[in-house]
């Protein structure tokens, strides 16, 4: 047979499976000579020509045969250099990694499936991606713009500059978010590309359910033949060795093919506990970038951002000056809270056909607002100041009256005073048993020198923003 021929039979393959498993399967397979009845075919791994055999090998036999050659028997090899590693058996499988070449036997009765390799795949988006999470609609701000700007990189699906790209950040920060805008994105540019999303936790059902069901094969495969891989929660899989272990394999098959790994989780992968060695320093070989804690603006343009998307659904409600204002200052960091406030108050509001004024957030929104009231102390002031300042926390309580402590100190003070409900007296027992005067006349220097240094205006400026976080 030649190389023609078996061009020629490949297309008949491709009418008779379907494209996905033309490409998944048959594609990758390269023709390498007949003899002896057997049609010799070197492939990227040995699963696959297993897969091929256990699958596709009567159809390709009825093909070669009905063309005029005789064929008995299909053999597969792996390409010694071929640009897909073999995959890489985990120590579950010794057998199949001790194997570097095998010459599969055909099944007759097998029987092909379907589309079984993109079944299996859609079967594994169990997480449908989210509508409302696309870029769009995600706000950017000073505590998230370089994992944006990460975010959309990626999402070009251009070649592959940084891998992984971690994701990193505490709980409703926007991590699935991105990951989801990422998918849509690649989706519309790149809809070749096999983009699978889920959790780390549907990474371990998976893995588990496999195990089970003896299709650590068809499992291997499925992970290695997707073009992008987002593990969502990746902490999950700390203490699970076993699927930590599956993780790594696949993490490394993935890189090796110069694939595109994306990995959220809620902190930074050096400090999640129980993740093994060499799994951190794998996360850590790529891109790691963190979703810091929203800030107030950050806070208000998601809010902004939320009031114009219901603004169509609730076309009649009005919102009063202030409101967002009020909390965007008051309500925690944490984005899915504030969602989940806003909507509980238009819910509320078009229930009572009633302006969204300050009276109505107060009172449907008590509990949350109590929830998440934060009282900002004396002590947190005078360390946020010092470091700031890069003093010692001493030399701001201490007595020396060198001007390069004097005026960090009377920032502080100045804070204290804007900040917490404490009176001039209390604040001066807490910076070195000071006299309430000298809280007033360091308080009152602040204030003229905000009108008349700028230096000293974004000093303080930058300090309640940041204690105010
Ligand atoms: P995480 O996965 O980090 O816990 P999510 O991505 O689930 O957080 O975000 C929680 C909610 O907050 C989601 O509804 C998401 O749309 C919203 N959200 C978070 N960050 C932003 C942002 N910058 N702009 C718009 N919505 C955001
Ligand atoms: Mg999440």
């Amino acid at each position: 047979m030649t190389q023609e021929k078996w061009g020629q039979l490949r297309s008949k393959l491709l009418k008779a499976i379907g494209r996905n498993n033309f490409t998944t399967w048959i594609e990758p397979l390269e023709f390498q000579e007949l003899q002896d009845g057997v049609a010799v075919f070197s492939v990227p791994t040995n699963f696959m020509g297993n897969y091929v055999s256990q699958n596709f090998a009567d159809l390709i036999l009825y093909e070669l045969n009905t063309s005029g050659e005789s064929v008995q028997r299909l053999a597969f090899r792996v390409a010694a250099n071929s640009p897909a590693r073999p995959v890489a058996a985990p120590v579950a499988e010794p057998a199949l990694a001790a194997v570097s070449e095998t010459v599969a036997p055909v099944q007759p009765e097998a029987s092909y499936p379907s589309d079984t390799a993109s079944d299996a795949l859609e079967s594994l988006q169990a997480a449908p991606l989210d509508a409302r999470f696309t870029f769009e609609s995600f706000v950017v701000g000073k505590p998230n713009e370089l994992a944006h700007a990460a975010a959309r990189r990626v999402s070009e699906g251009g070649p592959v500059t940084f891998n992984p790209l971690v994701l990193y950040g505490g709980v409703g920060l926007g991590k699935t978010h991105l990951m989801h805008a990422i998918a849509w994105e690649l989706k519309t540019k790149r809809p070749e590309l096999n983009v699978l999303y889920l959790s780390a936790e549907q990474f371990m059902y998976r893995f588990v359910q496999a195990l089970r069901e003896r299709r650590m094969m068809d499992f291997k495969h499925l992970f290695r033949s997707v073009d992008v891989l987002m593990v969502d929660d990746v902490q999950f899989i700390a203490g699970k060795d076993s699927t930590q272990e599956e993780f790594f394999h696949t993490f490394n098959a993935l890189v090796d093919q110069n694939k595109q790994i994306i990995i959220s989780a809620d902190r930074a992968p050096g400090e999640i506990k129980d993740l093994e060695d060499r799994v951190k320093s794998r996360l850590q070989c790529g891109l790691v970038v963190d979703l810091h804690p929203t800030d107030y603006e950050l806070r208000l343009g998601i809010l902004q951002n939320k009031v114009q998307q219901y603004s169509s659904t609730y076309p009649d409600l009005t919102i009063a000056d202030g409101v967002l204002e009020f909390l965007a200052h008051r309500i925690s960091t944490n984005v899915r809270v504030l969602e989940g406030a806003l909507t509980r108050l238009f819910a509320f509001a078009s229930l009572v056909g009633r302006e969204i004024d300050m009276e109505l957030t107060q009172d449907c929104l008590a509990d949350v607002l109590r929830a998440s009231e934060r009282k900002i102390t004396v002590e947190e002031i005078q360390r946020k100041v010092s470091d700031y300042y890069n003093i010692r926390l001493s030399d701001i309580i201490g007595p020396k009256r060198l001007r390069s402590y004097a005026r960090p100190r009377q920032v502080a003070m100045y804070l204290c005073k804007q900040l917490t409900s404490r009176s001039l007296p209390e604040i001066g027992r807490r910076f070195g048993g000071r006299d309430h005067t000298t809280v007033m006349h360091g308080v009152k220097r602040i204030e003229e020198l905000k009108l008349t240094d700028g230096q000293i205006a974004e000093d303080v400026e930058m300090l309640r923003r940041s204690l105010e976080a």
